[in-house]
Formats: structure tokens, sequence, C-alpha cells
């Protein structure tokens, strides 16, 4: 099996992962699959546990990765955006990985509202009268 080819949450850059530990095991008709990868760009390591349904699909569905690479990818805009902002949002993904839906939405909720603040929007209106004060006119 070749390696895999991914960006990696570490460097970013797009480099090729040798598995160094792998394990699986069963539960309730799914088979799951963790396993521990080295970048070889940066040699930091990244965890990955992807499942497939024993007699339905042999096509594996990645369910959780750490450090997550949209955590990586938004930690660099951290001198540019607010760390509340940025926060919020970090706990949005998170809530995202584990298939906390609500949860997800009312982070990103905050997070948005978080950054509507920050650009003057009056802290009295609700979120989208704020946005819609802070649009661009219509002429
Ligand atoms: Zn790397």
């Amino acid at each position: 099996m070749a390696n895999p080819v991914f960006n990696c949450p570490h460097c970013g850059a797009k480099a090729q992962f040798s598995r160094t530990v792998a394990d699986e095991y069963k539960d309730s008709g799914y088979h799951f699959i963790y396993g521990i990868f080295r970048c070889a760009a940066c040699d930091c390591l990244i965890l990955k546990v992807s499942n497939y349904r024993e007699g339905f699909s042999s096509t594996l569905r990645l369910i959780g990765q750490y450090p997550n690479i949209y955590v990586a990818e938004i930690s660099q805009f951290a001198e540019s955006v607010p760390e509340e902002v940025i926060t919020d949002f970090h706990e949005a993904i998170k809530c995202f990985e584990v298939e906390a839906y609500r949860a997800c939405a009312a982070m990103c909720r905050r997070s948005l509202q978080s950054a509507v603040l920050e650009h003057g929007a009056d802290a009295k209106k609700d979120l989208m009268d704020q946005i819609d004060d802070l649009s661009i006119p219509k002429i």
C-alpha cells in the first residue's frame, strides 16, 4: 500500500505520510481503524480515525483527525483576526467533528457576532440587524 499524500496540519505542506502505528477493532457492525502518521516534510505526527460499516461499504470514512487541518489553517490568521473570533470558530470545528451540529451552528453564530461587534456593530441589536448595519448601502 502506497503512503498517503495529504495536507499536513503542522507545516501546511502537501506531503507524503508514513504510517507508524495502526490498530483496529469492530463494534456494532462498524470497523474502526486508528493510525498515527508521520509527515515526510516536517517529521510531525498526526492521528487519524476512520471507519466503514461492514456489509455495506468498504470505503473508509474519516471520522476524526488530530490536529485538525482546519484548526491549523485558521490559526494562520491569529495575528489579524481577534482572538475571541478565532477561539469560537475553533470550538465550532471541534463540535462539527463530533457531529454536534447544533452546537457547531451556535459557535459559528457566536464567532460571526464577535466579528461584527469588532467592526462596530451596535451590541444592543440582534445579529441580523448587526449584519445589515455593516452591509454596503444599496443605491
Ligand atoms: Zn508537516
